[in-house]
């Protein structure tokens, strides 16, 4: 069996959600199976190069989509991204919108999260060692910014804000639910992998935000939809979440340049 040596100095991580399986923009893409004290993350990494920067990519659900939502190892695949030393981490996910102009097609960089999951691993402190971290602002508000200027750019309509709620899945919401996360909690669009992803990017002082791209209206619309409208759509979203990709990773900060957020001492008032 053939060991590959430990990769480091990787800035980047690229975490493809659904549709987004396949890495083809990164040039000389080598593939690693990772160890973690958590077991094996989603997939091997594959490490490459995207536009002059080392990137790591890692299908959140595997290849082949074969992991469900309330199943993927999220804290495996955030330790095996930060032992490569990622520091930025760009997550791509497929999410429903609960509200009209919110449109199927649309790119959303969430700023805010309400989380319904109810049985997953959330923290990498399970004691002794415990670690409050803030979570007040959990995106990172200079990916972000990266991100809708690339959009602008490219000339891809997108929200630069929005409520994501987080549901446990891998059902859809009922209709009532549905009500419930638009009316009452006023949240933006609708998904099922968003938690504990991002917390364990806190934990681990890494820099993340989301790419959500939206594919449908949650059940609360009444828009009946066929299978090939969302696979349509689905497609498309994938096409333009690469382009973006191609066109932030190379503004991401490199190290030791100066960054405006705090998301790298994010445990600096957090331990208890
Ligand atoms: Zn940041």
């Amino acid at each position: 069996m053939l060991i590959e040596p430990p990769v480091k100095g990787v800035e980047v991580g690229i975490i493809g959600g659904s549709g987004l399986y396949d890495p083809e923009v990164i040039e000389d893409a080598k593939e690693y199976k990772v160890y973690t004290p958590y077991g094996l993350p989603s997939d091997n990494l594959i490490v490459g190069w995207l536009a002059g920067r080392k990137v790591a990519f890692l299908p959140r659900h595997g290849r082949g989509h074969k992991i469900p939502p309330h199943k993927i190892n999220y804290r495996a695949n955030i330790w095996a991204l930060k032992s490569l030393d990622v520091k930025w981490v760009i997550a791509v996910s497929a999410v429903g919108s609960l509200r009209e102009d919110y449109r199927p097609g649309d790119t959303v960089f969430p700023d805010q999260f309400i989380d319904m999951t109810k049985s997953r691993e959330y923290t990498f402190f399970d004691g002794p060692v415990v670690a409050h971290v803030s979570m007040a602002d959990p995106f990172c508000p200079t990916l972000r910014s990266i991100l809708a200027k690339s959009a602008e750019s490219l000339g891809i309509r997108y929200h630069g804000k929005g409520t994501y709620v987080c549901i446990e899945g891998p059902r859809f919401s009922t209709r009532a639910e549905s009500r419930i996360w638009k009316d009452v909690f006023k949240a933006d669009i609708i998904g099922m992998t968003l938690v504990p992803e991002i917390n364990l990017a806190r934990e681990a002082g890494m820099h993340y935000a989301t790419i959500a791209l939206v594919t449908d209206y949650d059940v609360w619309a009444d828009h009946p939809v066929t299978a090939e409208e969302v696979a349509r759509v689905m497609a498309e979203n994938v096409a333009k979440a690469k382009k973006l990709i191609l066109d932030a990773v190379p503004k991401i900060p490199k190290e030791g340049e100066k960054v405006g957020c705090a998301c790298e001492e994010s445990l600096k008032n957090a331990l208890v």
